[in-house]
């Protein structure tokens, strides 16, 4: 049974990798400590509206994940929260983790009294800045923990003191002051998952320019319930009904100037997103531009089930440029790669088909392990000690970042034992 510091395992990042990681850790009997950046659990899972194959909402897999933390006392996360240093070895790791200020301390209930008082508004970072939020806010309806966040730009305003005093719970501290808190541990898992390729970066796409153009991230917030629309998917340039809707598939990946690599997701997720559309516009026209198609295993049969719809179009061929003309809305302009013709194709809305990077490209880990030349951690012949799991190791879907947490929590356990 686990007892000793060095015998306790770090998990950082928790999305489902990350959780895996840390619940299967615990229930083998370790003492497990997660951090995450987020004011939230859950990762980038919490702000997809359904999953494939079976589209049920992610919600139902992130909650049995939480109540499985809320009943193992083994298990003691930090939100806002990152790994500041990192030294030792394998079964002697010293770690500092950097507490950032949420400015609420735990007495908070929810109850929104203190976002009712202001009149400060932010961007919204769980719609990707879709909509705004109040400064005193609650990261998003269904956030584990459920406890409100102050913005530093509120703490810094004159309506700072007359938010504190409208919440009946004592729950907010304006002095919180961002802190270090020392750990030892015997092993780390690094779950810090990924980011949507920055679709400001192709610049023939029109991205930032054209409102109706936006990527497949935007796209589960535009059709969740708790998104900026509640669930209704229309353009954000007039708010109306789009009738034809174009994905474009490999949008910046499996390109050298962008992404080299396929992420091999964004398939599925732009058919996913194609029986969101139908669900709510039966006679809505849609296109799928692909250079392939990747849908493997059993992810094939729901490939199957979406080309059944007389209406979607799958289109094989690279979109060249998207612009938005008088008349005919947005123009894709795109070469059959079939026919070898040009076609100039109309649609309300494009959505942007973006691959997944790495958050290790731009955060690396503050101590010396090895990546790919993408930025993705490399497990074999790493660090010994810690282990990489889930998109920060390969991009892919939740089935087997699951599996790849749960291999990355019995490693850790084996550095632990070993010592
Ligand atoms: C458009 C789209 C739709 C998708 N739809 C599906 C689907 O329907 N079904 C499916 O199976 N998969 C889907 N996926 C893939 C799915 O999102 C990933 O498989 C999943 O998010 C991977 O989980 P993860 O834990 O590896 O990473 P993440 O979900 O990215 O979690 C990583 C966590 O680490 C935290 N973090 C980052 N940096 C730090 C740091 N320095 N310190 C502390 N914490 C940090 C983050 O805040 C986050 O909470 C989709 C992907 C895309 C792009
Ligand atoms: S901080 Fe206070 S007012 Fe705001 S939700 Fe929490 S308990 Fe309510």
């Amino acid at each position: 049974m686990a007892n000793t510091d060095t015998q306790s395992i770090l998990v950082v990042g928790s999305g489902m990798s990350g959780l895996t990681a840390a619940i299967e850790a615990a229930e083998a009997g370790y003492d497990v400590y997660i951090v995450e950046k987020n004011p939230y659990l859950g990762g980038r899972v919490a702000q997809l509206h359904h999953y494939f194959p079976k589209l049920c909402p992610p919600y139902c897999g992130l909650e049995i994940n939480f109540r499985r933390i809320r009943q193992n006392p083994r298990v003691r996360f930090f939100t806002m929260a990152e790994v500041e240093k990192i030294s030792g070895e394998e079964g002697d790791f010293d770690v500092t983790i950097r507490l950032n200020p949420r400015y609420v301390n735990e007495k908070c209930t929810g109850c929104g009294k203190c976002a009712e008082a202001c009149t400060m508004e932010i961007e919204n970072a769980f719609n990707y800045g879709m909509d705004k939020i109040k400064a005193a806010y609650l990261p998003h309806d269904m956030a584990y923990p459920m406890r409100y966040v102050l913005d530093p730009a509120l703490i810094k305003s004159d309506e700072a003191q007359k938010v504190k005093e409208a919440c009946p719970y004592d729950a907010i501290d304006l002095d919180m002051e961002s802190r270090a808190v020392e750990l030892k541990v015997g092993s780390v898992v690094w779950a810090t998952g990924w980011k949507p390729y920055d679709a400001n970066k192709l610049d023939t796409y029109g991205f930032g320019q054209y409102p109706d153009v936006i990527t497949n991230v935007m796209m589960e917030r535009l059709a969740s319930w708790t998104g900026p629309t509640k669930g209704k998917i229309v353009r954000p340039s007039d708010g109306k009904a789009p009738e034809t809707i174009a994905f474009v598939q490999c949008a910046g990946s499996r390109d050298e100037n962008h992404l080299p690599y396929c992420s091999g997701i964004c398939c599925l997720a732009s058919m996913k997103q194609a029986t969101y559309v139908r669900e709510q516009y039966p006679d809505a026209k849609i296109y799928i531009f692909f250079i392939d198609i990747r849908a493997t295993d059993r992810l094939e049969d729901f490939y199957n089930k979406v080309k059944e719809d007389e209406n979607i179009r799958f289109f094989k061929g690279k979109v060249a440029k998207i612009t938005e003309e008088d008349g005919k809305g947005l123009v894709l302009r795109v070469e059959d790669t079939m026919t070898e013709e040009l076609h100039e194709i109309s649609a309300d809305l494009v959505v942007l088909a973006t691959g997944m990077q790495p958050n290790t490209s731009e955060s690396p880990l503050p101590i010396q392990v090895p990546y790919d030349d993408y930025g993705f951690m490399v497990s074999r012949n790493g660090k010994p000690g810690i282990y990489a799991a889930g998109c920060v190791r390969t991009p892919t879907f939740v089935s087997e970042v699951v599996q790849d947490g749960t291999a990355a929590a019995l490693k850790a356990i084996q550095s632990v034992v070993r010592r």
